[in-house]
């Protein structure tokens, strides 16, 4: 299928602490294209909490403020101070968080129809001795709990509010857990993970997405929606 566009790879990479008005927190400004486990295991071992999380998280610093990237009962949003960006038309512009959105994997960048990108996001942070071992926690769970190490874009599906199972859980229960379409298949470790086992196309992934969201619906009467965002021209991914 490919992708008929332009790719960029982004290396603002750089982490620089700044002032902040909040005495004893500490503030960061941190590029867009710094790692985002990186930065996320560097704060923790400087001793600052609230982004234990991002340990287990690739992607970009840009990339998790963009998607308000979260787990482990934290979101990324949770931190944010200020977010630097540059629009369509080259023009700089600083938001700080008062005049940010932020849902469930949601921000208001997602709507922002002259946003071009992220360019550097400004994070406040509080002192805690306990950051560090929370994360190593976070992160011996993910290992124990998902397929880290194996391919996969996270999870595929929002959690559905009000029914009281995770997308991953209902995955499960609709008996789709090891489902494969060619090289894609539905992770046996978390449901709510699709592998590529070596030979997936993006076809075999469309399909295999297409078909989990059928049997839930089905089963369930409950309509899955992708927390993964779709890139290609022939699909929109849902607001
Ligand atoms: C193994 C694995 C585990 C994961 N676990 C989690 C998890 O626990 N919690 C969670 O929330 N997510 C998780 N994710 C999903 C994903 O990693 C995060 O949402 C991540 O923060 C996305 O960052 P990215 O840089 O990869 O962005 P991409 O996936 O490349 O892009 C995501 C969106 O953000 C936009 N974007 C990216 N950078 C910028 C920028 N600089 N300016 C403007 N827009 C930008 C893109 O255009 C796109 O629309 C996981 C993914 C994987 C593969």
């Amino acid at each position: 299928m490919g992708f008929d566009g332009c790719v960029i790879l982004n290396r603002i990479d750089f982490v620089e602490n700044t002032d902040g008005e909040q005495l004893g927190d500490c503030y960061y400004r941190v590029g867009s294209g710094c790692p985002f486990n990186r930065f996320g295991i560097q704060s923790c071992i400087d001793g600052f909490g609230g982004l234990e999380f991002a340990a287990g998280i690739p992607g970009t610093v840009g990339g998790a403020v963009y998607m308000n990237a979260g787990a482990d009962g934290q979101e990324t949003s949770d931190t944010v101070n200020s977010v630097e960006i540059v629009t369509i038309d080259g023009e700089r512009r600083v938001f700080d968080r008062n005049n940010l959105a932020f849902g469930y994997r949601w921000s208001c960048f997602q709507e922002m129809e002259d946003l071009a990108a992220i360019v550097s996001v400004t994070f406040r942070l509080k002192a805690s001795s306990l950051s560090r071992a929370r994360q190593q926690d976070y992160m011996a769970r993910r290992r124990l709990l998902q397929p880290v190490g194996e391919r996969s874009a996270g999870s595929v599906f929002r959690n559905p509010s009000g029914v009281g199972f995770s997308a991953g859980e209902l995955i499960e229960k609709a008996g789709m857990k090891g489902f494969r379409v060619g090289g894609a298949k539905v992770s046996d470790k978390h449901a709510n993970f699709f592998i590529n086992s070596g030979s997936s196309t993006s076809r075999d992934m469309l399909e295999l997405i297409h078909i989990v969201k059928e049997k839930v619906n089905q089963k369930f009467g409950i309509q899955l929606v992708e927390e993964i965002r779709y890139i290609s021209p022939y699909h929109q991914s849902p607001r």
